[in-house]
């Protein structure tokens, strides 16, 4: 790609900044968006067009009264890098927090010696806001009168994930810029309608000497917050890890997580920037919207019969997580986005939780898109009534996907699910393929009859267990016809990682005598049919390889990285993070969370960060890890697959 000079850049940060701020229709997301604005920061650091850009509440028009702050309210300092975190992070000691970033409108609220609410205010520029104390007082969350005072509280407006989707059809982009508009209406009585909620995070004119009591502070005056977590210093990524994962159960919608010195102390002695905080950073998630190509569409049978077409796409990362799936809803909703096979296609997970086909880029040249005339599950006919397509045989398919659950909890050896059960699971819609028994919540088990927390507690431990699957095991598990216990040993032994097996071709394997063509293709065509199943489990189970046991180690089991530790570092050319994180686990290997000294492999990409000097700097106190090219760590995957 050509790189953008700084007048580009500038022209183009202008366009995307009156898009944003004044037409509120936004053709870029904001990681996009930030990336523009770094790499002109990098290129011309006094560029006029820096200046430009408004923080987060200076999103709409300001009209109303002026509210200068005592304190000036500045937007945080973004990073998107593991590094550029760890850096920040070293500048001070002691304990560290995070919360998770919502995306909303912070507000400044001012209450009295009485503990009455006198005053709210949009940040505005940061030095001078906008009183909408009068909007305020109509938003849930915002307590008229506190215990005590006066004190200061800032935190975010915003709105629910599900009052926006009531409110949809009011053609806003993202939930924030509808909370935006509804906090600064000229009839409190509108703003109320808008449903608007209130978190707060932080409190300025009381005592407190952390973070963690500012919290309980707010707590104790009745104030929502957001969850606040310590954070282990030699694994900061475990809080953004974790609020990443939970980010799909909040009915708001966050854009990062916010980590913060937890002492008041560290916190004054760092004090500001000219635009941020330095004791605070937020870890932004990345890219919620980005362009793929549809490989296929599968078809998924539900238990009441209707077949849902599944757009399979080149994986593509949407809001930190890889997704390579996506539900098209039903099949008139697919005719209408007129797909075929190598369709360059927009995908979106922001303002909701499931990520959604957009719409078609660029027509492909592949194939059209076949509705299938027969059952995938089980074979019978289907049939097209009005959008939806149905499988004519309900209740023998029903049966056809119990039977598959229940052939992969006996291949394997999962304690504790009887066929009764596994019926129960089935209809209660908590597990409808076999990648559901390993997000199983203790949760949904204690809604089933005659289930104990004890009984459930006991189920869960018995998945937990099956994390490691053998390869032989797995691929019986996967109930291909023709793949069995005979012939999946043999494809463990002859081609021993789960890739090997996925790239067979019926050639190679029909050229096995024991196989033949019948079988074969059979096999090769299952796989292939069960690729979305395999990739599902992939997130829960390491499948282990059959591999050259490593001098010292036991058992013929061994996979050919096992027990050793890798961490990357820089931008891999040949694939993601991820999947070079998935092929470390895949070959039995695992990832390390830092460089510590149990840490075997750096493997260094494009643009390392610190990172290798510190394995350096182990290595000069006689430390075993090896700091590794890209082409030597592709020879090494080669030698071990
Ligand atoms: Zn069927």
């Amino acid at each position: 790609m050509k790189k953008k000079s700084a007048e580009q850049l500038e022209t183009e940060i202008r366009r995307h900044n009156e898009l944003y701020f004044q037409k509120h229709q936004p053709e870029i997301s904001d990681y996009e968006f930030d990336r523009l604005v770094e790499r002109l920061r990098t290129l011309k650091p006094d560029s006029p067009v820096l200046r430009e850009i408004p923080s987060d509440g200076a999103r709409l028009k300001e009209s109303g009264i002026k509210v200068r702050h005592v304190t000036p309210m500045l937007s945080l300092d973004k990073c998107y890098q593991e590094e550029d975190l760890q850096d920040w992070a070293e500048k001070f000691s002691g304990d560290l927090v995070a919360t998770p970033k919502i995306d909303g409108c912070a507000v400044e609220l001012r209450y009295d010696g009485a503990g009455r609410l006198i005053l709210g205010a949009t940040r505005g520029d940061g030095m001078v806001g906008e009183d909408i104390t009068l909007n305020v007082r109509m938003i849930e969350g915002i307590p008229a009168k506190i215990s005590s005072g006066p004190v200061e509280i800032r935190g975010e407006i915003y709105m629910s994930l599900s009052v926006f989707q009531k409110r949809k059809e009011e053609g806003f982009s993202n939930p924030r810029n509808l909370a935006a508009g509804a906090i600064k209406q000229k009839d409190p009585n509108k703003t109320k309608e808008y449903e608007l909620s209130f978190f707060g995070y932080d409190v300025l004119g009381v005592a407190c000497a952390t973070e963690l009591e500012k919290f309980r502070q707010l707590k104790a005056w009745k104030i929502p917050t957001v969850e606040i977590i310590e954070v282990p210093r030699d694994d900061m990524k475990s809080a953004y890890d974790y609020f990443l994962k939970k980010r799909e159960q909040h009915d708001y919608e966050t854009d990062g997580v916010v980590y913060k010195a937890n002492l008041v102390s560290e916190q004054q002695r760092l004090n500001f920037t000219a635009h941020h905080p330095r004791y605070a950073i937020a870890y932004k998630f990345q890219g919620d919207s980005g362009e793929t190509i549809l490989k296929d569409v599968e078809w998924s049978v539900s238990r009441t019969g209707t077949i849902t077409p599944v757009g399979i796409v080149e994986p593509v990362e949407l809001s930190g997580a890889m997704v390579s799936r996506v539900s098209l809803h039903n099949l008139g909703l697919m005719k209408q986005l007129g797909l075929r096979r190598g369709s360059k296609v927009l995908m979106m997970r922001r303002g909701g939780v499931i990520p959604k086909l957009e719409s078609v880029v660029r027509a492909g040249e592949g194939a059209a898109i076949v509705v299938p005339a027969h059952c995938p599950s089980c074979e019978a006919p289907t049939e097209v009534r009005e959008d939806f397509l149905y499988c004519t045989n309900t209740k023998g398919c029903r049966r056809t996907q119990v039977a598959e659950l229940e052939h992969f909890i006996k291949a394997i050896e999962c304690d504790g699910f009887g066929d009764k059960l596994i019926a129960q699971l089935y209809d209660a819609g908590l597990v409808q393929d076999p990648a559901d028994f390993f997000s199983l919540q203790q949760g949904d088990l204690l809604e089933l009859d005659r289930m104990g927390e004890t009984l459930a507690a006991k189920l869960l431990h018995n998945v937990a267990e099956k994390k490691k699957i053998p390869l032989d095991v797995f691929l019986r598990a996967l109930a291909i016809r023709e793949l069995a216990k005979h012939t999946s040993k043999i494809l463990a032994q002859e081609f021993r990682t789960l890739e090997g097996v996925l790239r067979v071709t019926e050639e190679e394997l029909s050229a096995i005598h024991t196989i033949g063509p019948v079988i074969a293709k059979e096999v090769v065509e299952g796989l292939k049919r069960k690729k979305g199943l395999i990739e599902r489990l992939l997130k829960h189970v390491a499948v282990v390889g059959v591999g050259s046991p490593r001098p010292g180690a036991e058992g013929a089991e061994t996979a050919p990285l096992q027990g050793r530790k890798f961490l990357f570092t820089g931008s891999l050319e040949t694939m993601t993070r991820g999947e070079a994180e998935k092929k470390v686990e895949a070959l039995g290997g695992e990832m390390a969370s830092g460089v510590t000294k149990d840490l075997d492999y750096l493997v260094t990409g494009a643009e390392p960060g610190s990172k290798v000097e510190k394995a350096k700097k182990l290595q000069s106190k006689g430390g075993k890890v090896r700091v590794l090219s890209e082409a030597e760590w592709q020879k090494m995957l080669k030698l071990a697959d």
